[in-house]
C-alpha cells in the first residue's frame, strides 16, 4: 500500500475538501491555511517535488493554478495570490509529494504577506553566479 499521504488524498482514498479534480490533479483546501482559501494542487502521480515531476505535465499544473487564482479573485475577493512550490526540507517542504500552494492575499491583511528577505551581493560574485548557472543550464 502506498503510504504517501498526498498520493492517498489525490487518489481519493482519504476524503478531502476537493475544490477541483481532473485526470491528473486534485485541488484541496489546506488543513492549516496561511490565509482564507489557501489551496493545494496535488498531482495524482507521485513525484517528490517539482524538480522530478515530468516537465511535459507542468504546464497543466500552472493552467490549473491560474484557474484557481482567478476563482479566488472572483469568489473570495482577494486582491492577489502567491503560487509557491517548496522543494526540499531546507526550502520548507514538509510533505514529500509535489504540490503547489495557491494562497489568496487580501489588502487588509498586509502582515500576512509572503515577504522575501533581500540582501546585497558583490558585483564580482554576481557575475560569477550568472556564469555558473548559465553553464549549468547548458548541461541539460
Ligand atoms: P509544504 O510545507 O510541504 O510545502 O506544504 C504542505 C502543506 O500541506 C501544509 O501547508 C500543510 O498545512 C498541508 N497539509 C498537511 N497535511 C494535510 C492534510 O492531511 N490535508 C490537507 N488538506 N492539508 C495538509
Ligand atoms: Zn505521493
Amino acid at each position: 500500500m502506498n503510504d504517501c499521504l498526498f498520493c492517498r488524498i489525490a487518489a481519493g482514498e482519504i476524503p478531502s475538501s476537493t475544490l477541483y479534480e481532473d485526470e491528473d490533479l486534485r485541488v484541496i483546501l489546506d488543513i492549516n491555511p496561511t490565509s482564507v482559501g489557501h489551496a493545494l494542487i496535488l498531482p495524482k502521480d507521485h513525484a517528490s517535488s517539482l524538480l522530478d515531476y515530468p516537465a511535459s505535465k507542468l504546464g497543466h499544473v500552472f493552467e490549473v493554478a491560474q484557474k484557481v487564482g482567478q476563482a479566488m479573485q472572483q469568489s473570495l475577493g482577494c486582491e492577489g495570490i502567491n503560487v509557491v512550490a517548496n522543494c526540499g526540507e531546507v526550502a520548507g517542504q514538509t510533505v514529500d509529494h509535489f504540490h503547489v500552494h495557491v494562497i489568496p492575499r487580501y489588502q487588509d491583511k498586509t502582515k500576512d504577506r509572503f515577504v522575501l528577505e533581500h540582501g546585497s551581493i558583490d558585483p564580482v560574485d554576481f557575475n560569477q553566479i550568472v556564469q555558473t548557472l548559465q553553464e549549468g543550464l547548458k548541461n541539460d
